[in-house]
């Protein structure tokens, strides 16, 4: 296995939330030495400078400043999503049914709620506990199994055969904890914090929770030829993997590049991105209006100057052909896993490509020997949609979406291709590179 697949399956393990996606980002930004800005205070920036700043502890805007102020060489920005489809844990989540402790969960985003069933699956997220200085936030992983969603066996459903699987979210996605006499959640929680801080938590000082279900089995390579990567959340973790690894190596290749780069990784795009950390809000062009008032405080119109100079590459997964399926493909647009990004395109700004902004990054491709595949949605299937339409719009800055070929989109259980990793950081990389 490659240095870079083994990399983005410790990516993709050490993550299992946003909020530890956006950990481990942070872990790498500070050892290549970025440091934190809080939004809280003033910032104080000039060129050269790395930064990078957490929104809600999900969504995250890294960036290295230009040698050339952004109102003559602009942004150039790469945006992916740190969330996935998964089991969001209720509030109050304790059931007791039929001599087994259960778990209420709440769909959320667009998940195959099949691919969760007969997995071990373990809780994790943050915690808001109570302390002596007021509450305070912690992230928690159980990492081990903690709970299933089992199957209805064969015997019990004969009408299977004839009407297919018919999941009630509601009624069929309640995971079985353990048996009479296990503890409810709070008390499981606090245990496991207690734990972790070597010091004892009740269970009543658990204030709140953004908890959710995942898969403990580990990223792998799979086939014959360790050709494919297995996991869950490769979409989008493989897009934010690449971000960071191509801004992390281009700030340390070329300091003093003209355009101030960086990456922006939001949180909720599965569910629409409107909320206060996602692409529907004011995380990135607030941080562009602070990088401009830094270093060009008196320059006229700086920041939509700034905006006109500038591209955002919108970073996320795209679907590969299904050999199984592929009529659901349109015919001349139908991306291999191993052939490399696929830019995607949909005339009703579903992603945001356009000639030009297609033809930018096919040139930096070129220049790279990168050869990019196109994806179009049949014109008679939906399509599905990302940040980069959203980020478009909000910032006004000129867009192209692309990523790697995936199949299983939205599976417990994703499948990409190895080979598709280094080009992918390689023309992230091109893209910070070409100074336009
Ligand atoms: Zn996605």
């Amino acid at each position: 296995m490659n240095a870079r697949v083994a990399d983005l399956l410790r990516f993709l393990d050490a993550s299992p939330t946003p909020f530890h996606a956006v950990a481990e980002v942070r872990r790498r930004l500070e050892a290549a030495g970025f440091v934190e800005l809080r939004e809280e205070e003033a910032f104080r920036l000039g060129p050269g400078d790395s930064g990078f700043v957490v929104r809600s502890g999900a969504s995250l805007v890294a960036f290295q400043v230009g040698s050339a102020p952004p109102s003559s060489a602009g942004f150039r920005f790469v945006g992916a999503h740190t969330d996935s489809p998964t089991l969001r844990v209720k509030p109050c989540p304790d059931v007791m049914a039929n001599g087994y402790r259960q778990v209420a969960v709440e769909p959320y985003g667009g998940l195959l709620l099949h691919t969760w069933l007969d997995r071990d699956l373990s809780i994790a997220g943050r915690v808001v506990v109570a302390t002596p200085d007021g509450p305070r936030t912690e992230l928690l992983a159980f990492g081990r199994p903690l709970l299933r969603i089992p199957n209805l066996a064969i015997h019990l459903q004969r009408e299977l055969a004839q009407d297919g699987l018919k999941l009630n979210a509601q009624q069929h996605a309640v995971g079985i904890v353990g048996l009479d006499g296990t503890p409810d959640l709070a008390d499981l929680v606090a245990s496991e914090l207690s734990l972790r801080r070597g010091a004892p938590l009740r269970p009543v000082d658990v204030l709140g929770f953004d908890l959710v279900l995942h898969d403990v089995q580990p990223a792998c390579v799979l086939g014959a030829r360790d050709e494919l990567v297995s996991s869950a959340r490769l979409d989008n973790l493989a897009s934010c993997h690449a971000a960071v690894s191509a801004l992390i190596e281009s700030a340390g290749a070329n300091a003093n590049s003209a355009s101030t780069r960086g990456i922006v990784l939001y949180d909720h795009e599965e569910v629409g991105s409107r909320s206060a950390r996602g692409a529907g809000g004011t995380l990135l062009v607030e941080t562009f209006d602070r990088i401009v008032a830094c270093v060009e405080a008196n320059e006229p119109q700086a920041l939509a100057r700034s905006l006109a100079r500038s591209r955002l590459v919108s970073a996320d997964v795209a679907h590969a052909v299904h050999p199984n399926y592929a009529d659901r493909h349109e015919p001349g647009h139908r991306p291999v896993i191993g052939c490399g990004p696929v830019l995607k395109t949909n005339a009703n700004q579903s992603y945001a490509t356009d000639a030009e902004t297609a033809a930018e990054i096919v040139a930096v491709g070129r220049e790279r020997g990168i050869a990019l595949q196109h994806f179009v949605a049949r014109s008679d299937l939906g399509c599905g949609s990302t940040i980069g339409p959203i980020t478009a719009s909000r910032a006004g800055i000129r867009t192209v979406d692309l990523g790697i070929p995936l199949l299983a989109m939205h599976s417990c259980r994703e499948l990409a291709g190895a080979g598709d990793l280094e080009p992918m950081i390689a023309l992230l990389a091109g893209f910070f590179a070409s100074d336009r």
